[in-house]
């Protein structure tokens, strides 16, 4: 049979809609793209923003139209936060919560089987959250002790915070492989931190890891599929260890060991867990590149506090600091620094806004935004709070700091001209011309050679 996958959100969706698709293969089914014709569709879904719900329903409604009798497995945050509503979508036959990833694979295989003997099935894996108003609770609750009625908001929060325990038992080991020349690999899923903007702890439940002895064999067999660089990837990564009590320098020192393995990179840590000793070690000469992606949200300390982000700028500034102090030395490629920032979260005023872009351009002075429109999420405190900005004021401000990235990209090229750095090419030929990223993630070009594919090479910026 074939099956068609495909994948909305984070990296850690590609390591888990890649390590699916290694599990069919190794059930003798073959893999394809979502846009060919196929026996049956896999989607890894996200629920980041209501843009990304409805890109994960097109999909889901472009591969029905595709293949009319192929069923629809779909998984992921947003299938976990809004199971119903996406069973109502036709040609849905499946539908993986959180806690169901490790079923994702038998039990497609079992539909798989099932349509050789062509009977056709759908079914809902685990009791769907209630989507609408208190009434589903209160059913429930009025017997005993018949509390004021919750407003829908807070019944939702808590079969939220319900379902969270429930989905933090379920911790799927994943990596990516397949003709990239970097593989994602899933150390950390979850998060215990709930700031006030984010459905991605009622998504993927509590923090928790992979043991490092697993890791380091998972690091082994991407070695030998020649692949020569790993992301490490998580929710939050930086907060690797709480279920095996290891630390997360533990794991970048043990990982340092693995042959094959020539590069490393952090795809996300947060600001208050970079510790002062592991930038010591990473700066001592190890496969760890000078790449940083760090999440600000907001340059203004009153936002930060209002969300319930876990460090202010001080202490944003500060490690930004040190990392440059341990690891800029003359002569030498300069950090690259990855910021998140969201732009219009409740309460941000023009001088708020202000406030960041100006920590941005004079303070911090990153390599590279990642800039997001605030989108309110159900469930989520900020979705509720008063002063939401509008829409048409977000996009007015994400514009003003997408001008401000390209000015700090370009004043990151230039400062590192002239600079020597490796670059590690990938096997792409796009009309003869070949590309890959240096250690501090510039983008470089060359005409196309096969023989480079896949290797490391010192060039000069
Ligand atoms: S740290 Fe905050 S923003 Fe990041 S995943 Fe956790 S709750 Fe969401």
């Amino acid at each position: 049979m074939r099956i068609a996958c495909t994948t909305l959100g984070c990296k850690l969706n590609y390591a888990e809609t890649s390590t699916y698709e290694r599990g069919f293969r190794e059930a003798g089914h073959e893999t394809c793209s979502w846009d060919e014709t196929a026996d049956a569709y896999l989607i890894n879904t996200c629920a980041v923003t209501v843009t990304a719900e409805k890109k994960s329903r097109n999909l889901i409604r472009k591969a029905h139209k595709l293949a009319p009798a192929a069923p629809v497995v779909v998984t992921g945050c947003y299938a976990e936060l809004k199971r119903t509503e996406i069973l109502g979508i036709e040609g849905v036959a499946r539908v993986f919560g959180a806690k169901e990833k490790g079923l994702v694979v038998p039990e497609t295989l079992k539909l798989l089987e099932r349509m050789e003997t062509a009977v056709p099935e759908r079914v809902l894996f685990s009791r769907p959250l209630p989507q609408a108003g208190p009434s589903h609770l209160h059913g429930c609750m009025s017997s005993k002790t018949a509390p004021a009625p919750a407003t829908a908001d807070e019944s939702l929060r808590r079969a939220m915070a319900e379902e969270y325990r429930e989905i933090s038992k379920e911790t799927l080991p994943a990596y990516s492989t397949g003709g990239r020349t970097r593989s994602f690999l899933k150390v950390q899923d979850g998060c215990n931190n709930f700031c006030a903007y984010c459905t991605v702890p009622y998504a993927r439940g509590e923090s928790r890891n992979i043991p490092i002895c697993e890791l380091v064999k998972q690091a082994e067999a991407i070695a030998a599929t020649g692949v020569r660089e790993i992301v490490l990837t998580g929710v939050n990564t930086g907060d690797f260890g709480r279920t095996t009590g290891e630390s997360f320098l533990d794991l970048l020192k043990a990982l340092n060991q693995v042959e094959g393995i020539e590069r490393y990179r952090i795809s996300s840590i947060e600001p208050n867990l970079i510790t002062e000793e592991a930038v010591d070690w990473i700066a001592s000469g190890t496969k760890f590149q000078p790449h940083f992606h760090i999440p600000l949200q907001s340059g203004s300390d009153t936002l930060l506090k209002r969300v319930g982000r876990r460090y202010d700028t001080a202490l944003f500034a500060g490690r930004i600091d040190y990392i440059r102090a341990r690891m800029e030395q003359p002569g030498r490629a300069k950090v690259f620094f990855g910021i998140d920032v969201i732009v219009g979260l409740p309460g941000e005023t023009e001088a708020l806004f202000q406030e960041t872009y100006t920590f941005l351009r004079d303070r911090i002075r990153p390599a590279y935004l990642h800039i997001f429109p605030y989108s309110p999420r159900p469930g989520t405190r900020a979705a509720t709070m008063p002063d939401q900005v509008q829409d048409r004021i977000k996009t007015e401000r994400a514009a003003r700091l997408e001008e401000l990235n390209e000015e700090l990209q370009a004043a990151f090229r230039e400062a590192n001209k002239g600079l020597p750095e490796r670059v590690l090419w990938e096997s792409t030929d796009r009309d003869g011309i070949m590309a890959g990223y240096t250690g501090n993630y510039i983008r470089v070009e060359r005409p196309y050679d096969p023989g480079r594919s896949g290797q490391l090479e010192d060039i000069v910026l």
